[in-house]
């Protein structure tokens, strides 16, 4: 009988202890997750990010298998910093740059103009990192003056200028071609003979109007009748055939 009694104190003690002991076990679990999350010291703080980081964007394919003349470059698909293609120089036009796998086709174009008595310019091919700095800033500058708030300066200059990184010039690939009679970058240009042969016959070398009219919800870029784009011949005419924009592609 007692050995009875004994076992059943026992049992008690023992569902006692049980009873009391996850509970605990709980509790401290529950406090260290709860530590867990809080921050340490100063709390972690990261600022958003002004522009999407850098990452290489191409148009028409998968990424990996597509070729480098569609590389996809604008506000949500900025260039690295050090971006470095390989260059040759316009000649004899001002002395700017080109892709050097693409000015074959950037020349013969230009050589054809003249050959049929116009007159191109190219005003503007290759730009760096920090050019490309010191033009959004002018911009942004000019639109301050105006009144503008600093975001508001920066939107404004970036529905005209791409802001570091995100221009298209930065890649090689891009040239702004204009007459030599109007050198004004302004929707003047679309009634000089030089624009529009350019717009009729670019993609036979290769080359899409980069930001066609009513286009700018997908380039976020305003219609800009001077600025090309070597894509390749094949891209080119798709392109221009199916009145889309290089957004749009692929
Ligand atoms: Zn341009």
């Amino acid at each position: 009988m007692r050995s009875k009694q004994k076992k059943k104190e026992r049992t008690i003690r023992l569902l006692y202890i049980v009873g009391l002991l996850i509970p605990m076990v709980l509790l401290v679990l529950l406090v260290w997750a709860l530590l867990g999350d809080l921050p340490e010291g100063t709390p972690d703080y990261d600022p958003p990010p002004d522009r999407p980081a850098p990452s290489l964007a191409l148009a028409g394919g998968d990424g990996e298998n597509t070729p480098w003349n569609l590389v996809l470059v604008n506000s949500a698909h900025p260039l690295p910093e050090d971006w470095a293609p390989d260059l040759t120089v316009i000649d004899p036009y001002t002395g700017e740059e080109f892709d050097s796998r693409a000015i074959g086709e950037l020349n013969a174009m230009l050589r054809d103009m003249e050959a049929q008595g116009l007159h191109p310019l190219v005003c503007s091919g290759y730009r760096s990192y920090e050019s490309q700095v010191d033009i959004f800033q002018s911009n942004v500058e000019e639109a301050l003056s105006q009144g503008y708030a600093q975001d508001e300066a920066e939107q404004q200059a970036s529905l005209w200028v791409m802001p570091p990184g995100c221009s298209e010039h930065q890649s090689g690939l891009a040239a702004d071609i204009v007459s030599q009679d109007n050198q004004c970058l302004d929707e003047s240009q679309d009634s000089t003979p030089e624009q529009q042969w350019l717009h009729a016959n670019c993609q036979d070398y290769g080359f899409i109007l980069r930001y066609p009219r009513g286009k700018t919800e997908f380039t976020g870029v305003n219609y800009e009748p001077w600025h090309y784009r070597y894509v390749g011949k094949e891209a080119a005419r798709e392109i221009t055939a199916q009145g889309i924009c290089l957004e749009e592609y692929g």
